[in-house]
């Protein structure tokens, strides 16, 4: 299930879904038309809901959640999926940064923090960031020798760490090669979902989406991050569709939800506000906080200051995958579980609602 590039995740992607007899939609992020978002949709031709299940959208991120939805197409050969529900695959959302083992895309965009409305709010970024620029984006390639972590401690002791979560990953709009960048504008995947939300999940008055990510919480461990907070109108639904304990609204600011400008989740609430539209962000864990941002900021400052070939390059990029993709079998095999037991539980959840 899990590949060792993005081709081969994609290859195997669009054999297994064809495998299933399903539909499938290409589009591009380049112009040679290498990097693909590719979307698979399978199901009855008569269904009264739709479920979505997207990956990819932090790059390197996609090689844990291309793998969750491979092993869901081989287990549609074997048994049908709910009848009633069609089910909606998005494979890679950010296809650059899945082949160069990126967090971000082509341009340093977070694709989390790119989905706003109008031109006019890609400005801006917390007074915490403007502080910590210097640390968290050093113009330079990385080093064995610095001492990120003394560095790091540093840091969390002087801002305390609720306020440095914050500060750092909000999103930002002024530093174009810094991390958690939200873009100057729309990315060509923000414009592909505007363009084809709607006709993947076809006329049906209730739909679900789970975006798949990792990196954040504890190892193996799983939370459905929603937009929303506790005392929203669907609220009820995520905690009998899931488990109350397996949910985190945004408004518990101790739990592994964070406020971010600028997210799919947000962006989508609003797009689909005419149907009953229930949202996601299901988080795997994988290493202490402090690790995966060490990696994250090691990665970034070689993707601009040193070359691919370079020892400290290919160090940097192979930490990263650790850091969102665990070689572990333990790790692994506890994701895909787990998974598959979120998606048959939105499943029964949305047949509740028709
Ligand atoms: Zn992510």
């Amino acid at each position: 299930m899990f590949s060792s590039s993005y081709s081969e995740a994609k290859h195997g992607f669009l054999q297994a879904a064809t495998a299933v007899g399903a539909s499938l939609q290409s589009f591009s992020v380049d112009s040679a038309g290498e990097l693909t978002v590719d979307v698979a949709i399978v199901g009855p031709s008569v269904y009264s809901s739709a479920l979505v299940v997207s990956s990819g959208l932090h790059g390197i991120e996609g090689f844990f959640g291309s793998a969750v939805q491979r092993a869901l197409l081989d287990r549609l050969k074997q048994d049908t999926f709910e009848q009633n529900i069609r089910l909606v695959l998005i494979h890679a959302l950010n296809p650059f940064g899945f082949m160069h083992l990126r967090r971000f895309d082509q341009n340093n965009v977070d694709l989390n923090r790119n989905f706003l409305e109008s031109a006019a709010h890609f400005a801006g970024a917390s007074a915490g960031y403007d502080q910590l620029d210097y640390f968290l984006n050093p113009k330079s390639a990385p080093t064995k020798l610095e001492p990120y972590k003394l560095k790091a401690l540093w840091m969390i002791l002087r801002h305390g760490v609720p306020a440095l979560k914050a500060a750092i990953v909000k999103g930002q709009y002024d530093y174009p090669e810094g991390i958690f960048y939200g873009g100057s504008g729309l990315s060509r995947t923000a414009e592909i979902i505007r363009a084809n939300y709607n006709q993947w999940l076809g006329n049906v008055p209730v739909a679900a989406h789970i975006d798949l990510h990792s990196g954040l919480g504890s190892f193996a461990g799983c939370k459905l991050l929603l937009s929303e907070d506790h005392n929203a109108t669907r609220y009820p639904w995520y905690a009998d569709t899931f488990g109350a304990h397996n949910i985190e609204p945004i408004s518990n600011q101790k739990g592994t939800a964070y406020e971010v400008t600028g997210s799919l989740d947000r962006w989508l609430q609003s797009y689909c506000s005419d149907r009953q539209f229930y949202f996601v962000g299901a988080e795997f864990g994988t290493y202490k906080a402090q690790r995966v941002l060490g990696a994250i900021r090691a990665e970034n400052r070689a993707h601009h200051y040193s070359r691919p070939g370079d020892p400290i390059y290919k160090a940097a990029k192979a930490e990263l995958l650790e850091c969102f993709c665990p070689q572990s079998d333990v790790w692994r095999q506890k994701v895909l579980d787990s998974s598959m037991d979120i998606i048959n539980r939105a499943a029964e959840g949305l047949k509740k609602k028709v």
